[in-house]
């Protein structure tokens, strides 16, 4: 095995969503698994927070769900958005919650579950998402109704919920998250009032489930925070929240450079004095990405920070470790803790303008991912 790896603390996944879904009850908890678990593994992270008390998973595909369901997950999973028309006897075989928000959409699956004999003793749960101004997917308030009495009409169908999506969560303080909040408790309104029984309502995601507690509902989708990162600076996650992603590497290849000599492609950075440099062995095809050549970029060896030399190349980067004495196989951390000193995604994401999401997302299926349970 390549002396790399993605380090994935199970029980910090558990310990998070303990935390989390203590913190938001009596809402119940949707862990969010979609692209692979942010990175994290899906099959592994959907287990972990299962026992941590998730009362549903979440995924962006079909393909998504049934990699659930073939490692034997019978939980609830919800596909969040709504499956294209040549999926949906896959969504319905694999038992998956479907997202609906169009009458064609309405209408395929419920043929679709005519096909595969779903009826009134077992219908396919359907969650009907509300555009309230993310302006992405979801039928628009004026027509809410007329969809979800096609829902209800349909013997193949269950309408299980009404949801969903704020675009500005992590701006606490916009008022755009209040607005969307009062349409949707608008197109409730319109519901109840056509007699429409709504079992569940949700709309948070994790900034919202943190910053806003009035927009808990019935359960809150979290995603981020199950992987115990903040959603945004200005929404950081509640106390005892633990990363569970770590990036490391073992140094494959040390030399002594003289002062004045340039590194790695464009030899853009330059030693000042004689130093030593490392080769670690994990380059932007790994999720390392290129940019944060130049931005000051660090990671750990021997428990100190030390900065990324040069341009990161495909498979490998250079660090420059001064006197600092290092030897082949040592360890390196790109992303987590070695000794006191740590280093977050957070902190790649600052340095490169994004969010922690496309980083962690971004560690590539080349970097093998090792599951373990940390008993602390
Ligand atoms: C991805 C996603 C989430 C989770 O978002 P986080 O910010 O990671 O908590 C919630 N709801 C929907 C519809 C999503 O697509």
């Amino acid at each position: 095995m390549r002396p790399v790896s993605a380090d994935i603390d199970l029980s910090a996944i558990r310990s998070n969503v303990a935390i989390l879904r203590d913190l938001v009850a009596p809402a119940r908890v949707c862990a969010v698994v979609k692209a692979d678990g942010y990175g994290h593994g899906a099959v592994a992270t959907a287990r972990a927070a299962l026992a941590g008390g998730a009362h549903l998973l979440g995924v962006a595909l079909v393909a998504e769900g049934a990699e659930l369901r073939a490692a034997g997950i019978d939980a609830p999973v919800l596909v969040l958005s709504q499956a294209s028309v040549h999926e949906l006897d896959d969504l319905v075989a694999q038992r998956l919650d479907a997202t609906v928000y169009t009458p064609a959409g309405v209408a395929d699956l419920g043929a679709a579950a005519a096909r595969v004999g779903r009826g009134r003793h077992d219908p396919v749960p359907v969650h009907l998402k509300v555009d309230t101004g993310m302006r992405r997917v979801g039928v628009q308030p004026a027509d809410a109704v007329a969809l979800a009495r096609a829902v209800v009409a349909d013997p193949g169908l269950h309408l299980a919920s009404v949801f969903t999506h704020f675009a500005v969560a992590d701006e606490p303080d916009d008022p755009f998250t209040a607005e969307q909040q009062r349409r949707y408790e608008a197109v409730l309104a319109d519901l109840a009032a056509a007699g429409i029984e709504v079992p569940c309502r949700h709309a948070a995601n994790s900034a919202g489930a943190l910053a806003h507690p009035e927009a808990r509902y019935d359960l809150v989708r979290l995603g981020i925070v199950v992987y115990g990162l903040s959603p945004s600076a200005e929404v950081p996650g509640p106390p005892g929240l633990r990363p569970a992603m770590s990036l490391r590497a073992a140094v494959s290849h040390v030399k002594r450079v003289p002062a004045g000599e340039g590194v790695s492609y464009g030899l853009r950075y330059r030693t000042d004095h004689e130093t030593t440099l490392a080769t670690v062995p994990l380059g932007y095809a790994d999720g390392v990405p290129r940019r944060l050549s130049g931005t000051g970029g660090e990671v750990l060896v021997g428990g100190e920070r030390r900065p990324i030399a040069g341009t990161i190349t495909m498979d490998q980067l250079l660090v420059d470790c001064d006197d600092l004495p290092v030897a082949v196989g040592d360890e390196v951390v790109l992303i987590g803790a070695q000794g006191g000193a740590a280093i977050g995604a957070e902190e790649w994401a600052d340095r490169l303008g994004t969010i922690s999401y496309e980083i962690i997302c971004g560690i590539s299926p080349r970097v093998p991912r090792r599951h373990r349970e940390d008993p602390s």
